[in-house]
């Protein structure tokens, strides 16, 4: 088709300057110029009809493939009618039940079976499928059987209990977590404007990842299991290999400092994200510390169950960090000891407004915070060079650890959706811990 198209107009063409030809010499010279772009534009007219008739033709055949592939998936869809009307007229479960019913203990993964089936069969407010959750739950240990923990917590969700399902139990596209070569998103547990190691997310706790590319390859940690503290190193080195790496077990001697930090923390929006590792507060700008009278904006802040930072071997109910950088990027964090006490009024205002499950931030329409309502009033610290805590677990990070607690409410860190999201303490390697 593509020839005869362009034989045509070359012999139109032809004719045409051979008439031109006759009469003028230079008139040849224009004809075959237009010679030139005729046969031009004809070439380019054949090869879009070209690749109209392949596009057509892969159509055609990938029409073709579809078909055959539907047929087998009919008989599926047959099957599974099938199951599930024996599901919703209870056969399946009476069947279930008569089975189970000379077994004193189920296993966990019975349990959450039944229960499953209970809810498919009687619906989701179904209190015999609730109970086989929960009793997955109790006889389950975390770790090592984590696809039943998983079950049973999106059985209760489901079934419209609160319940906080563990990050390492939601689908990957979801969580899109830990992806090292995310480099230049926005973290969603570290600051906005970037650190200087684009790793540096925060004082640890970021993934390294934004919500908004799930497409990014996941690197995946956690604080227990086969992603834990341990094994960090294996995908992210300088865990391993730091040598000044956080926490640390604060103990003494202590090396007199006459560093002086003062706080300036402003009230504003409350923004706070669940993202799999801790709950954090995103700060809008105009918060600051002023280390030896250097601004260092707060970025955010989070928490962790218990205190990461232990004092002569103690660790307290929880930790605050405040997480800071400097204009040159380097990263402070401030860090506040939780011990059970009194209710903490502060935690009351962001407990009412946390996402219990992993997702991106949520503005908490109408409610302002200060982060000061966290800080103690006395300022006396420890202070060391440490890292971020958490995967990429960057080191060159600046820690004040107040000396000062504040109280939070056995409650209120039952609350806390995270069990425990600690890094063990670390190695002190020689360094100095200061206190002013
Ligand atoms: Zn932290």
């Amino acid at each position: 088709m593509k020839r005869t198209i362009i034989e045509v107009i070359l012999a139109l063409a032809l004719v045409g300057a051979g008439a031109f030809g006759w009469t003028n010499f230079k008139g040849n010279q224009k004809a075959t110029g237009q010679l030139t772009e005729l046969t031009a534009a004809a070439e380019e007219a054949a090869k879009t009809a070209t690749q109209k008739e392949a596009a057509i033709k892969a159509a055609e055949e990938e029409m073709a493939a579809l078909r055959e592939e539907m047929a087998p998936l009919e008989g599926q869809v047959q099957q599974l009618a099938a199951v599930k009307a024996a599901m919703a007229n209870g056969a399946t479960l009476a069947d279930l039940e008569t089975a189970y019913k000379s077994q004193k203990n189920l296993s966990a993964e019975r349990q959450v079976g039944l229960g499953a089936l209970r809810m498919l069969t009687k619906g989701a407010d179904n209190p015999a499928a609730i109970e086989s959750f929960r009793k997955a739950l109790q006889l389950s240990e975390l770790g090592d059987r984590k696809n039943t923990i998983c079950a049973a917590q999106i059985g209760l969700a489901a079934a419209g209990e609160k319940v906080a399902i563990m990050a390492d139990c939601l689908p990957k596209a979801a969580k899109a977590e830990g992806a090292k070569d995310a480099k230049d998103e926005k973290p969603a547990h570290g600051e906005k404007a970037g650190a200087k190691d684009e790793n540096a997310k925060d004082d640890g706790h970021g993934k390294a990842d934004d919500k908004k590319t799930p497409e990014k390859h996941a690197v995946h940690w956690s604080y227990d299991g086969e992603m834990g503290p341990e094994r960090w190193g294996k995908e992210f080195p300088t865990c391993a290999k730091g040598k000044s790496q956080s926490p640390l077990d604060i103990r003494g001697p202590f090396v007199k400092t006459r560093t002086v930090v003062t706080t300036d923390y402003k009230e504003g929006p409350l923004k706070m994200i669940n993202n799999g590792h801790t709950i954090q507060v995103n700060v809008p700008p105009g918060s600051k510390i002023r280390i030896d009278g250097v601004p260092h904006e707060l970025l955010q802040f989070h928490f962790h169950r218990p205190s990461e930072e232990k004092i002569d071997g103690k660790p307290m109910a929880m930790v605050v960090h405040f997480v800071h950088k400097s204009a040159e990027g380097k990263l402070a964090v401030l860090g506040v000891l939780l011990k059970e006490g009194n209710e903490n009024p502060g935690i009351k205002t962001l407990w009412a407004n946390m996402p219990l499950e992993e997702g991106p931030e949520v503005v908490a329409e109408g409610v302002n915070f200060n982060p000061a309502n966290l800080l103690p009033r006395e300022f006396d610290f420890y202070s060391y060079e440490g890292s971020l805590t958490t995967p990429p677990c960057t080191e060159g990070v600046r820690f004040f650890i107040l000396k000062s607690t504040v109280n939070v409410a056995k409650e209120q860190v039952a609350a806390f959706p995270f069990k425990r999201n600690a890094r063990p303490v670390q190695e002190l390697n020689g360094r100095e811990i200061t206190t002013n």
